[in-house]
């Protein structure tokens, strides 16, 4: 991008200069809050609540494999989901620490316990592989729709998925949810890395089976490379990151089931009682499935925001200028570096930016020490445990209240005493004891 260019966009966009300036900032979405000069610029929807259906339907098929194969999901009879838990001694200390009152409930969806791979990629990842071995084994005639898919099970399954291949670039979490599950199926799946994955997830996965590729670049590249090794081989399968539908729509599927959650905690969500959802964002697609799969549900009751690092603000910048995937972190001088390293994306999904233009609410940004002292405290006041990236959420409960003009304008004001607010905590069982002890450690300290 040129100096001329960028010298445009700020003063056209004046939130980019505090982002150059690694400031952190929170931008309201002009589409979805009534500002925008050209309100019909909401884009054809690209997926319906009939896809999210279909998706469900097929998870729900799903049951009796991963029941099978998977010992962790017997209790809940083979599906893959998280606690929703209300964390009232947290609240009492972000209030504490903000010197404001934060009314309404405080509720933390816990992704981190998401068992197999214990991050939000479950979700998304688990779907694109199991959609993946559906589709072969229905072609070949192996399986039927009605069939009880614990048959997938069987050895001579393996077999025949042993002949294709999977391959996806990651940071990491992804990399795990895809490597596990397609190795338990039987696929030979290679993980591209980027050179900020920790050492303790390329070690898990090459145990599980996996090839890891290492690269000395960001996550982009490890992308690239991966997308170059699976278009040479016509039996190699591509998840894609930064455009999967079949992503995308496994995320989702968390919503229905949140629903059910809510009910049990006796939370509403209506017109009077509005819902806000904090999502730590990296390509986008596990806040926008998720937030896509909420907007279906509650429409105008729910308020998603996405949280991102100082260094990779790339959905920030991507939707205040409606560039989306058009413009990266480097173009204006940003370095992508960060200690949230499931956050560690320079450029925003080619799919999200466009489909979440008129549904997200906004995008606030974090400094990365906030992170491991949000880790800290939440280790001691609630007893989770949780990784860096998984902590972005949090600081927005607090910046929201001081979104007045943002308040008023959709008539939230008079309500927030009978708000809910969800912190999606994304990621961290996974994660290593001596290396969470570090993360606390750290936190400590700051
Ligand atoms: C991947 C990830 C995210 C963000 O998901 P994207 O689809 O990349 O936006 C958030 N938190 C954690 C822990 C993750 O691993």
């Amino acid at each position: 991008m040129s100096e001329l260019q960028l010298d445009v966009l700020k003063s056209k966009y004046p939130l980019l200069t505090p982002m150059m300036a690694c400031e952190e900032l929170f931008w309201l979405n002009p589409l979805a809050t009534g500002l925008a000069a050209d309100s019909t610029a909401a884009p054809e929807a690209m997926f319906t609540a009939e896809d999210v259906e279909a998706v469900e339907a097929r998870l729900q098929h799903f049951r009796p494999y991963l029941k099978k194969v998977f010992p962790q999901t017997e209790a809940a009879d083979g599906l893959v989901e998280s606690p929703l838990k209300e964390i009232p001694e947290m609240h009492k200390i972000l209030a504490g620490e903000a010197d404001k009152k934060v009314e309404g409930r405080l509720l933390l969806k816990c992704d981190s316990m998401l068992p197999i791979s214990g991050s939000i990629k479950a979700r998304g990842g688990f779907h694109e592989i199991l959609k993946l071995a559906e589709t072969i084994a229905l072609r070949e005639g192996m399986l039927q729709l009605t069939d009880d898919y614990s048959i997938l099970a069987e050895p001579r399954f393996r077999e025949l998925f042993s002949k294709y291949s999977v391959a996806v670039g990651s940071t990491g979490n992804l990399g795990l949810s895809i490597g596990i599950m397609s190795a338990q199926l039987g696929f030979h799946v290679t993980i591209h890395m980027s050179a900020d994955a920790r050492q303790w997830k390329k070690d898990m996965l090459r145990e599980k089976g996996a090839i890891v590729v290492e690269y000395p670049d960001d996550y982009q590249k490890a992308v690239a490379e991966g997308r170059k090794a699976a278009a040479n081989d016509p039996m190699c399968h591509f998840v894609d990151d930064e455009g999967s539908a079949d992503l995308f729509l496994g995320y989702a599927t968390a919503a229905r089931r949140l629903d059910f959650q809510l009910r049990e905690l006796d939370v509403t969500v209506d017109e009077e009682h509005p819902l806000f959802v904090y999502l730590p964002c990296g390509v986008g697609g596990g806040p926008g499935g998720v937030a896509f799969g909420l907007k279906l549900l509650y429409g105008d009751n729910v308020h998603c925001f996405f949280a991102e690092p100082t260094h990779a603000p790339c959905m920030a910048l991507g939707m205040m200028t409606g560039l989306h995937n058009e413009i990266a972190c480097s173009d204006i001088g940003l370095d992508g570096k960060t200690a949230a390293d499931g956050l560690a994306v320079g450029r925003a999904s080619r799919l999200v930016g466009k489909i979440m233009e008129d549904k997200l609410d906004g995008v606030f940004t974090v400094e990365d020490d906030k992170l491991y002292h949000l880790l800290t405290k939440l280790a001691d006041s609630e007893g989770i445990y949780i990784e860096p990236s998984a902590c972005a959420g949090f600081p927005g409960v607090m910046a929201l209240q001081d979104q007045k003009d943002y308040l008023d304008r959709m008539g939230l004001t008079g309500n927030m005493s009978q708000a809910t607010h969800i912190v999606w905590a994304t990621g961290g069982s996974m994660v290593p004891e001596a290396e969470m002890q570090s993360y606390y450690n750290k936190g400590k300290t700051l």
